[in-house]
């Protein structure tokens, strides 16, 4: 007998996170590092590929709606305890948009700098003091329904507040990073080192907020 599996670690996955973006995984794997006895947070803990979950059309119309859509598809399809993330940039003056649309504000998805271009044109004649805006995420967990029973489902948030520079600055991050300052830095998001933006980052928060309800659930499972 291992060490591992004398201590109950085995390799057959146990959480999915409903994502293919490795950064995303990483996060949440050195979140739970150590929280769960006997997880292996390197083996047990993977991405929707390893898992061999289906993409999810996301058809909601709330950040929430999104991520239990998509948390809950991927437990559905593969019997584990899921977690999703959906996250955007809400501006005030614009009334909580990009939203839900932040990835194709511009149209096509995942244009980070043609979204980067449109929403400085935009707000380009908003004064300084109205040009508050925060990044939000809300990540679900879905917890596969055992023997018949009801699954269980929790959404939890988070917000990095700042205001919009004029002009990117920054060269780290992705999507709207480089015209985020957060409150009380001098530094754009993008001018932030990786783990100084994940101690402060609105999906850090979101899964933090979470941790208790993954922990709950991999403990009877
Ligand atoms: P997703 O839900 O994490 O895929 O994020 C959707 C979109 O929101 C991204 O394509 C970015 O445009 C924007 N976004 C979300 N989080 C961040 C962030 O931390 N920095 C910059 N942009 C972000």
């Amino acid at each position: 007998m291992t060490a591992a599996s004398a201590a109950g670690q085995g390799t057959a996955p146990r959480l999915v996170l409903a994502t293919h973006n490795k950064g995303k995984l990483r996060e949440l794997r050195e979140l739970l590092r150590g929280q769960v006895p006997g997880l292996d947070v390197d083996t047990q803990v993977v991405d929707a590929a390893a898992a061999g979950a289906p993409d999810v059309v996301e058809t909601g119309v709330t950040f929430a709606e999104n991520s239990l859509l998509k948390a809950r598809a991927v437990a559905e399809a593969t019997g584990l305890v899921a977690i999703a993330d959906d996250s955007g940039l809400a501006v005030d003056v614009m009334g909580g948009a990009p939203g839900i649309f932040s990835a194709r504000w511009a149209g096509s998805h995942g244009d980070d700098a043609a979204n980067l271009r449109l929403l400085l044109n935009q707000l380009s004649d908003v004064p300084d003091p109205h040009r508050g805006a925060a990044f939000v995420c809300a990540a679900a967990l879905a917890v596969p329904a055992a023997n018949g029973g009801a699954g269980r489902e929790v959404v939890e948030y988070g917000q990095l507040e700042g205001v919009l520079l004029r002009e990117p600055r920054g060269d780290g991050g992705f999507g709207y990073d480089p015209v985020l300052q957060p409150a009380g830095e001098t530094r754009s998001c993008a001018e932030l080192s990786a783990d100084e933006k994940n101690a402060i980052s609105h999906r850090g928060k979101a899964f933090r907020a979470l941790l208790p309800a993954i922990v709950e659930a991999l403990q009877h499972r």
